[in-house]
């Protein structure tokens, strides 16, 4: 069920009332059936990204590897950011980073270091503003320029890769990221690591939805996620996991080297 099945299926529904109206078989209370379910489907669908309502998001693969994927969300941080990076080498792991483009003034040189140390930088929006989802196709793709500008400048590379901000998708955001050629990277196991919840609770969340072809979300925004990510390390060492870089799950999703 996606954007458009959704939306065919509504229009069929309401002609269907309408129909059985005009020959005397129902009331026209009945549209409001067709337009419960169609808003309810359309709120679901936008915040819902592992739904690929709107656009197709890779959100883990199906494999039988022991491999999974590090991401993190909401930097570059002045003080957190370069903690992840040491951790990650002392586990020699790569991840990767969403940037916000707002966050790199006077963050330069974490830029420059995630990508000198191998990790991967994707992009999470220049404002990541809380209203962002009303934001046309124009304004989706300012806001995605910005941010690939502005990391370009430090590494002389694109960005290729997307994640939407607290996972929320609308067409103009998914028809934006389209024109612009982005691959949607989602998650699978959501660490709550930005929540109140104890370091025990978010590491317990990790431990128990730690399998195959995962795709993990941190923030590399608390000393919490320091120190969940050093024991989650641990964990996949012991269980023998690789942690790969998120474009090894892109792969197998799609077949394409990226
Ligand atoms: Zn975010």
């Amino acid at each position: 069920m996606n954007f458009k099945t959704t939306s065919i299926s509504f229009l069929i529904s309401v002609c269907l009332v309408v129909l059985l109206n005009y020959f005397n078989q129902v009331s026209l209370v009945w549209l409001l059936l067709p337009f419960v379910v169609y808003n309810a489907l359309i709120i679901y669908g936008s915040a819902t990204i592992q739904s690929d309502f709107f656009l197709k998001a890779i959100c883990s693969a199906e494999t039988n590897e022991k491999i999974i994927a590090l991401t993190f969300d909401d930097g570059p941080h002045k003080e957190y950011t370069a903690k992840v990076l040491s951790v990650l080498k002392e586990f020699e792991a790569k991840a990767t980073f969403f940037v916000i483009g707002k966050n790199i003034r006077e963050n330069e040189h974490i830029i420059r270091q995630i990508d000198a140390e191998g990790h991967t930088i994707g992009n999470h929006t220049y404002s990541h503003s809380f209203f962002i989802d009303f934001k046309s196709k124009k304004e989706f793709k300012e806001e995605l320029n910005r941010t690939s500008d502005e990391v370009s400048k430090i590494t002389r590379k694109r960005l290729s890769l997307f994640r939407p901000p607290y996972g929320v998708t609308t067409p103009n955001l998914a028809s934006a990221s389209k024109d612009l050629d982005y691959v949607i990277v989602g998650w699978n196991v959501r660490t709550m690591d930005t929540t109140n919840d104890t370091e025990e609770k978010i590491f317990e969340r990790v431990q128990q939805q730690m399998k195959s072809g995962a795709i993990i979300l941190f923030h590399d925004t608390s000393e919490k996620t320091v120190r969940v990510l050093k024991r989650t390390l641990q964990l996949a060492k012991e269980n023998g996991y690789e942690i790969v870089g998120v474009d090894k799950i892109i792969e197998l999703n799609t077949n394409k080297k990226l």
